[in-house]
């Protein structure tokens, strides 16, 4: 059972205070000018309870660029809008190759091994188009409203730096449209994933815009977005997936489904009973924030609550 409400406020002061000899460390993201320019020694973090309680530390209002955070968003719209048969067309494997990687691709057909790798995130966004007609705006309309912020928004430059730097996403779009694995015009497709890449937010949006998957799949107004069994399906291929080719490690530090973004985010989940966000922008080799992953790891061996 659920317990009583917990004030998370001391211990996030205590795990930014444990944290802050890593901020700085490793690189922010390069492959866009609009990310290389964030000033690495931020640190974010909040918690939001299941109550409506969001605690926080530091910069954890400031807004940063989700990301590869915004896959798992996509992904449950596309699960609730579209169902099971999305299975057909992307895995739920650890890939253990980089996020962008395309050498999967070929030996497995242009079946991405999972949904929070480029390659399985295009596809996702490629059937909520077909959905939809506008995947990038369902995204964004639905972290409006589970986060109760109608300020966050696209950051068009990042969207623009995207486009113009988005060879690799573009080569493993045509390619997996080569084996018939996407329904859209790539191009379009491409516009959409870079937008929803875009979207700026902090960490008390996200998580609050998490909840839905610590309430085993009820959105904020209590109508249900995920069935819990889809809910349940979701969280463990954020476990298992959710931080690229260091799943293992983050699983074996954190023990709670994660996804991480090269802006430096990192949402969490402990399903029945919050959801985490943190933020610091120095990413390690695999791309993840090394601040936030150690946050993380700090708030789950201080609190005991991972799900093992
Ligand atoms: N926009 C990035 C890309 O497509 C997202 C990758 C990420 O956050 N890992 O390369």
């Amino acid at each position: 059972p659920d317990a009583a409400p917990t004030d998370y406020g001391p211990l996030l002061e205590r795990i930014a205070a444990d944290v802050a000899p890593l901020l700085g460390s490793g690189t922010p993201a390069e492959y866009i000018p609009a990310l290389a320019a964030v000033d690495p020694r931020q640190f974010g973090m909040a918690v939001a309870d299941l109550d409506g309680n969001v605690f926080g530390v530091g910069d954890w209002q400031v807004p940063f660029s989700a990301q590869s955070i915004t896959k798992v968003f996509a992904l449950a719209l596309a699960l609730a809008g579209g169902g099971d048969s999305l299975w057909e067309r992307v895995g739920r494997e650890p890939s253990g190759n980089p996020f962008n990687s395309l050498v999967q691709l070929e030996y497995e057909n242009g079946i991405p091994r999972n949904p929070f790798i480029n390659a399985g995130a295009l596809v996702v966004t490629d059937r909520l188009q077909t959905l939809t007609g506008d995947a990038s705006s369902e995204v964004l309309e639905f972290l409006r409203q589970e986060s109760q912020n109608p300020d966050i928004a696209f950051d068009a430059e990042v969207a623009a730096s995207e486009q113009e730097h988005g060879d690799r996403n573009a080569a493993v779009a045509h390619f997996m449209a080569s084996y018939g694995n996407i329904d859209n015009p790539v191009p379009a497709l491409l516009e959409h994933y870079f937008w929803q890449c875009s979207i700026e937010m902090s960490c008390a949006d996200l998580a609050r815009a998490g909840r839905f998957l610590a309430r085993h799949g009820l959105r904020a107004d209590g109508s249900r977005l995920l069935t819990r069994s889809e809910a349940k399906q979701v969280n463990a291929v954020m476990m298992t997936c959710g931080t690229y080719d260091a799943a293992g490690e983050f699983a074996y530090r954190v023990g709670l489904p994660g996804k991480s973004g090269v802006g430096g985010g990192i949402v969490a989940v402990v399903p029945g009973r919050c959801t985490l966000a943190v933020w610091s922008p120095g990413l390690d080799s695999r791309g993840n924030s090394v601040a936030g992953v150690a946050a993380l790891d700090r708030f789950t061996t201080l609190t005991g609550l991972s799900v093992f």
